[in-house]
């Protein structure tokens, strides 16, 4: 058989992390060359944070910039961006926000078929620097594949004055990242399921650097933003290798959209999947303990009552979780998990 084989792989091509790096907007335009009319995506209370502050720097160094207030990421919005954009005729994006707003900007600068610049205001999960773009739907959220940022600009300065919460949770989804692998290589073992040894070699490093560095997350300490996004970015980046959401998405994913579905809004994405990897890590017969404590040192939900949803919704969340994506082979295989099974994994772990 001749050699065919081909893989696109497209990475952020500049990474700006530190305090106050909000002030090198303009240079950074400059040095990826894209011109000089972007498009500011943010919502009402990043464009206070931030995003009224580059438009103005940016207009200082004579860009003509136009931006757009976004609020939930559905399709409609992403379709409303891109119009815009359109109409306009941006020749990129900026995205200035947490995880909607790049999740919205994501897409529609993928849709339109420009590049987009990624300003992340809370590490709130791990789509900073990722290609998939998460949006909502009636029945939960969907990852739709987009294109990676051709460049992030993460200051820590501004991520550390949004809620802590936020950031434990990004952690956490993070941190999921151990179970994903564990799932994606049982995919490889039992389905010859396509795999990367170095997007699983970085996903794992991203979540080890907060499972290690656990207890210097905490609230008040910029450093923490530091050490939370670079662990964001180095997800992304296996997201990028992998060409998907694999090495950070697994049956702990399916679980939190399980959730989402049967307790809607009653906690954060991360936090859910945190939870749903101290679980799968029990049913992968790992080491769940070191999981649960890193979350509970870094101040994330381990339990259900900690993410404000009863005992009953969690099992019921485990007995479903196999559903959302049953293209994606993982430890609860095609059938799942029992009602005892699920009883008695919620109480083997003390989440309830
Ligand atoms: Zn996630």
């Amino acid at each position: 058989m001749p050699f065919k084989k081909s893989k696109l792989m497209e990475f952020p091509r500049d990474v700006i992390v530190g305090h106050g790096v909000i002030d090198e907007i303009a240079d950074l335009c400059k040095k990826v060359s894209m011109g000089d009319h972007p498009l500011i995506v943010h919502d009402e209370k990043t464009k206070e944070i931030a995003g009224k502050r580059i438009m103005e720097l940016l207009k200082n160094e004579g860009y003509t910039v136009e931006d757009i207030t976004v609020e939930r990421a559905t399709m409609e919005e992403v379709e409303r961006v891109k119009n815009h954009a359109m109409k306009w005729g941006a020749e990129y994006l900026i995205a200035v926000g947490g995880g909607s707003v790049i999740d919205i900007t994501k897409l529609a600068s993928f849709k339109y078929g420009v590049p987009f610049i990624s300003i992340p205001t809370a590490a709130s999960h791990d789509g900073i620097a990722s290609p998939q773009a998460s949006i909502k739907e009636n029945a939960g959220s969907l990852s739709i594949k987009a294109r990676s940022p051709v460049a992030v600009l993460a200051d820590t300065a501004i991520i550390s004055k949004a809620p802590y919460r936020m950031l434990a949770s990004g952690c956490a989804d993070v941190i999921s990242n151990l179970t994903a692998i564990l799932d994606w290589q049982l995919a490889w073992r039992l389905k010859r399921e396509y795999y990367s040894s170095f997007a699983v070699a970085l996903a794992e490093t991203a979540a080890r650097l907060l499972i290690e560095s656990a207890e210097f997350i905490k609230p008040g300490i910029e450093e923490s933003s530091w050490i939370a996004v670079k662990s964001m970015i180095v997800s992304g980046v296996a997201m990028s290798v992998a060409n998907s959401s694999r090495p950070a998405s697994g049956a702990e994913h399916m679980f939190s959209h399980a959730l989402d579905q049967i307790a809607p809004g009653k906690a954060l994405h991360g936090e859910q999947c945190g939870v749903g990897a101290i679980m799968m890590m029990y049913l992968h017969g790992g080491d769940w303990e070191s999981i649960k404590e890193a979350l509970r040192e870094i101040g994330a939900p381990t339990t259900a009552r900690e993410l404000g949803v009863s005992e009953e919704e969690i099992i019921e969340a485990l007995m479903r979780a196999h559903t959302i994506r049953p293209e994606r082979y993982t430890i609860l295989g095609k059938d799942g998990l029992t009602e005892e099974a699920a009883f008695h994994l919620v109480k083997a772990t003390g989440v309830a």
